[in-house]
């Protein structure tokens, strides 16, 4: 460690990495006599989860750890019955350490709340990769392997009902396919027994506003599978 500047970020990142240990990202702790009376699954969940966030550590599996701030692991309600899954941090996401929170996670977040009429915090939000790409670039095969044992997981740890695959990383990686989004979405497809449903990136929708129109046939049929 040589200057100040690189003592600073270091200093950072294990702020947020020690942040991410607790409760980041995860809904506040039951009071004691909900706590009580809630079903040990809730409890199961958000303890998988924290047990795969310290096994990512400081990652350093793979060449995109060096450039990024943060390790964006994904937040949300360990419980939920919907879980989206993008591309890959941004930089606000990378900067924050949250996924989906610059303009894509505004437009998200409309999907969520204004669309499903589901509040955000209930739903789990994750990426194929944790660490940002070098100027958003797509993601490259090697990063893809590196990060998808912990999406499996966070998977696994969550099991909800629906995925939504957001674009064309998300949709192939859950569905095995090299398919093109655009053949993708409007089709129903399974991740491990978990009904998933491909749809557009938000940040594909902000230059293609037409296209929110598919989204929302989407987002009709994750109504109906979640009220299944
Ligand atoms: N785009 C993504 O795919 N994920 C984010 O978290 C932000 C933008």
């Amino acid at each position: 460690m040589s200057g100040l500047p690189e003592v600073i970020a270091d200093l950072r990142e294990r702020a947020r990495y020690y942040a991410s240990l607790t409760d980041l990202g995860l809904p506040p702790r039951a009071a004691p006599e909900e706590a009580a009376s809630a079903p040990a699954a809730d409890s199961d969940a958000a303890a998988s989860l924290r047990a795969i966030r310290e096994e990512v550590g400081d990652c350093q599996r793979c060449k995109l750890a060096p450039g990024r701030h943060s390790i964006v692991f994904g937040q949300g309600n360990p419980n939920a019955r919907l879980m989206f899954v993008g591309e890959a941090p941004g930089s606000e996401e990378d900067a924050q350490g949250l996924a989906f929170v610059g303009r894509a996670g505004q437009l998200l977040t409309d999907i969520i709340e204004k669309g499903l009429k589901i509040p955000r915090r209930d739903v789990f939000i994750a990426n194929i990769l944790m660490c940002r790409p070098p100027d958003n670039r797509n993601p490259e095969p090697d990063e893809i392997i590196a990060c998808q044992p912990f999406l499996e997981q966070k998977i696994q740890a969550i099991r909800p009902v629906v995925i939504v695959g957001l674009g064309k990383f998300a949709g192939q990686w859950l569905l095995k396919t090299a398919e093109p989004i655009s053949r993708l979405r409007g089709r129903v497809g399974e991740y491990d027994g978990i009904k998933v449903v491909p749809t557009y990136h938000p940040a594909y929708l902000l230059p293609n506003p037409g296209a929110k129109k598919e989204v929302w046939e989407d987002m009709k049929v994750v109504r109906r599978l979640l009220a299944g």
